[in-house]
């Protein structure tokens, strides 16, 4: 450990433009950064992460013979790299550097406070130069990556990620909880704004997963427990009980030639009638399924909620033996380098809005419901009926921003980015199959950003349909008609309106699947305000998180449609894809260290340690903790309990932490 009088520190203030300059007083930072103990050099520069700034660095740290360098400028998690690469180029170990975050946590946030603002830079350049006086060289610790990755979710999202996967050449796992792949874009009917079928585009897609012999493809299967770090994740998956077996897994019982072919002759037998939830049971389904003719694997599967074991499906399937009424769920552990989560979407529950008589009015339905009934696969074959009595709707009214941008508290503060648009196409869809219909589209703003999507929106313009600009207060039902009263304000004319409609249709805010919460705290991912999985920065690492080796994919990290999404997994793929190629990958040498000689044995840090790093190990006859280092992710639970202090923690050691402490305490006196 260096001592703190050997300790020659370089300070260098960043501008950024105006940005830090504006709101602090950069000359007056940079004198009494030459006053503190150790520092040698106290330098500024406007723009410290452009080449010349870097090169100021590097410079000092040979001319001036710098044990430690500090950066007073942005927020590490953007330029901390940045200038652990320069102090590197300089001949510096490259933890041997500091920064002092004086943008995100002060010019940005006291910028009309100028005195105040610069008092703080001070304390922060000051805690950081303590800090620096006693950093130590530390070495990344280099593991192998295990060549094979895992996908969570088969949507859009999920399959284009495992294909991009998948074709460079790496066995991937795609993991789906439902009984097929696709996802929400396999229920869509169209696609704005090039109005290309969903389905045509989308099954190509899922045929080459099936088909794809680096894709390992796992349906019906959730993931239950994650171990590991990047490079190596042990990953256990439960394979919940279909009932049905596959061709391969009939084959691994002894029956060659037997498992599901996909007949349909069981549900032509069975006896149980249940909604087919893939068409929000506006069509029914037996209790042995299969969700539409064109899943993958078309393999069917058990409803073992309402099956009633009768026994009929076993009987027809004969010879082929694909059905276990028995079957339970299995387990199996697979071991991939890297893990990329694209678990979607859910629609939020917009009954909870009353006030739109959702689930209370028949003729009330949500766009996605909408979609299934102008498909021409989904249960009316393509004809737009009014749930109530069948008759094709000629007045038809879309509710926009239907729970989201809601401030209330009942539905979604955020925009959900995509019904703007796919409303604009429902708006088409009527003109184009019911001639002399009239569409009302209630809306705030019109979001149509994308390539082309302007121009959509002017084509449906012209196309006829009536933009009414204002929040729907209110609707109430005929109870006779079943004809619905809208209650809005024209707020452009400054007017209220009470328009009698045929069918509403409700442009659903979306939220985070249910079990996002639990995949997301497996992985050790973080959420954002909104609920959706957070990215490790949302500009620059827009696919990564803060687990290494864990990215995302699609609307799980946020709205966004078909175009962002498939161009988010492409983006995935590629850096889940890197550790792999490269064939290892290193890890921050934050590692916590036993002192033996301090170590009691007590073993109450091994079941703290949330990544299972710790075990008690016999050394010279007694019993002392040893650390996995490629298992630690140095969070410091140990080494803030160890009641006998044995516990080492690199890069925040106790001297360290207790001389920051020591620089904000007593400041110039120290
Ligand atoms: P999803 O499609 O939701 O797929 C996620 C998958 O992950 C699902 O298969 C789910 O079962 C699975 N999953 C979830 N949790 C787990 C778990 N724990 N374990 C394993 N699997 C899990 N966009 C357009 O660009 N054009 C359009 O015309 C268009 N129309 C739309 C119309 C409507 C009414 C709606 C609601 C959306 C529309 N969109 C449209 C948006 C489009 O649906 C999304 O952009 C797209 O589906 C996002 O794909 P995804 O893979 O991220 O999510
Ligand atoms: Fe701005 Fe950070 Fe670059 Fe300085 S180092 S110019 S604060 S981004
Ligand atoms: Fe046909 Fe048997 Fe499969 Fe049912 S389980 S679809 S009867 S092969
Ligand atoms: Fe249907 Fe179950 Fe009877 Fe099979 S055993 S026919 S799935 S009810
Ligand atoms: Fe409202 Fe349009 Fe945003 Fe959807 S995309 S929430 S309809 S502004
Ligand atoms: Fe006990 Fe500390 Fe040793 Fe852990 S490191 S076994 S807590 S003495
Ligand atoms: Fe486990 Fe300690 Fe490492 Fe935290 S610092 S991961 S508790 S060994």
């Amino acid at each position: 450990m260096a001592e703190k009088k050997e300790a020659r520190i370089g300070v260098f203030i960043c501008h950024c433009g105006t940005n830090i300059a504006g709101s602090i007083d950069i000359k007056a930072l940079q004198e009494y950064a030459k006053t503190l103990p150790n520092v040698v050099v106290a330098d500024e520069y406007q723009y410290m992460c452009s080449t010349p700034g870097q090169g100021k660095i590097v410079d000092a740290i040979a001319e001036s013979k710098l044990t430690g360098v500090v950066v007073a400028a942005c927020s590490p998690r953007l330029h901390e790299p940045t200038f652990r690469m320069a102090s590197k180029v300089g001949g510096l170990n490259p933890f041997r550097f500091e920064m002092a975050n004086i943008r995100e946590q002060n010019s940005w946030v006291h910028m009309h406070d100028r005195e105040g603002a610069t008092a703080k830079a001070k304390d922060s350049v000051r805690i950081a130069v303590a800090k620096a006086s006693l950093l130590e060289d530390l070495f990344p610790k280099s593991v192998p990556v295990e060549k094979a990755a895992l996908v969570v979710g088969a949507g859009v999202a999920g399959i284009q990620a495992s294909l991009d996967l998948a074709n460079a050449g790496i066995p991937t796992y795609l993991i789906e909880k439902s009984p097929t792949i696709g996802g929400r874009m396999s229920q869509l009917d169209k696609t704005f704004p090039t109005l290309d079928c969903s389905q045509c585009i989308l099954t190509p897609k899922m045929v080459d997963v099936g088909r794809n012999e680096n894709i390992i493809l796992k349906t019906y299967t959730e993931v239950e427990k994650v171990e590991g770090y990047i490079g190596n994740f042990d990953i256990t998956l439960r394979k919940k009980a279909r009932g049905v077996l596959t061709p391969d897994e009939a084959a691994e019982r002894g029956y060659v030639g037997g498992g599901c072919n996909g007949c349909g002759d069981c549900a032509g037998v069975c006896p149980v009638i249940k909604g087919n939830e893939f068409e929000f049971a506006m069509a029914p389904r037996k209790a042995i399924y299969i969700y539409h003719p064109q899943v993958v694997p078309n393999i069917y599967t058990v409803d073992f909620e309402s099956c009633i074991k009768c026994g009929l499906c076993v009987d027809i399937c004969g010879d082929k033996k694909a059905i276990d009424l028995e079957m339970e769920d299995t387990f199996e552990t697979v071991k991939v380098g890297t893990a990329i989560l694209a678990t979607g979407y859910d629609l939020f529950p917009i009954e909870k809005k009353a006030e739109w008589g959702y689930n209370r009015y028949e003729n009330v339905i949500t766009g996605l419901e909408f979609e299934r009934l102008i498909c021409a696969s989904g249960p009316t074959g393509g004809h737009l009926v009014r749930p109530s009595d069948g008759q094709t709707p000629m007045k038809v009214g879309f509710v926009l921003c239907a729970g989201s941008r809601d401030n209330t508290g009942v539905g979604k503060p955020y925009c959900s980015r995509f019904c703007c648009m796919y409303s604009l196409k429902h708006a088409h869809q009527i003109h184009e199959k019911i001639p002399g219909a009239r569409v009302y589209l209630f809306y705030m703003d019109i979001r149509s950003f994308g390539k082309m999507y302007e121009e959509f929106y002017y084509r449906i313009q012209d196309e006829g349909a009536k933009f009414i600009r204002g929040r729907v207060s209110n609707i109430l039902e005929d109870a006779t008609t079943k004809n619905l009263h809208v209650f809005t304000e024209d707020t452009l004319l400054q007017r209220p309106i009470n328009l009698e409609l045929d069918l509403v249709v409700l442009a659903s805010a979306v939220q985070p699947v249910a079990e996002e919460d639990t995949i997301r705290k497996l992985f050790g991912v973080s959420k954002s305000q909104d609920g959706w999985m957070l990215e490790a920065h949302p500009k620059l690492n827009p696919c990564g998180t803060t687990t290494a080796g864990v990215f995302l994919a699609g609307v799980c990290q946020g709205p966004k449609d078909i175009p962002d999404t498939v161009a988010q997994a492409e983006g995935a793929a590629s850096a889940a894809s890197i550790p792999i190629h490269t064939g290892k990958v290193e890890l921050e040498p934050y590692f916590a260290q036993c002192m033996d000689e301090k170590c009691a044995g007590c073993g109450m840090c091994v079941n703290l340690c949330p990544y299972g790093a710790l075990a008690l190990v016999e050394k010279n006859g007694r019993k002392v903790m040893e650390v996995t280092e490629a298992k630690c992710k140095g969070c410091g639970t140990c080494g803030g309990f160890c009641p006998g202090g044995a516990i080492h923690m690199q890069h925040f050691t106790t001297p360290q932490i207790v001389a920051q402490i020591d620089a904000f305490l007593l400041g110039g006196e120290q």
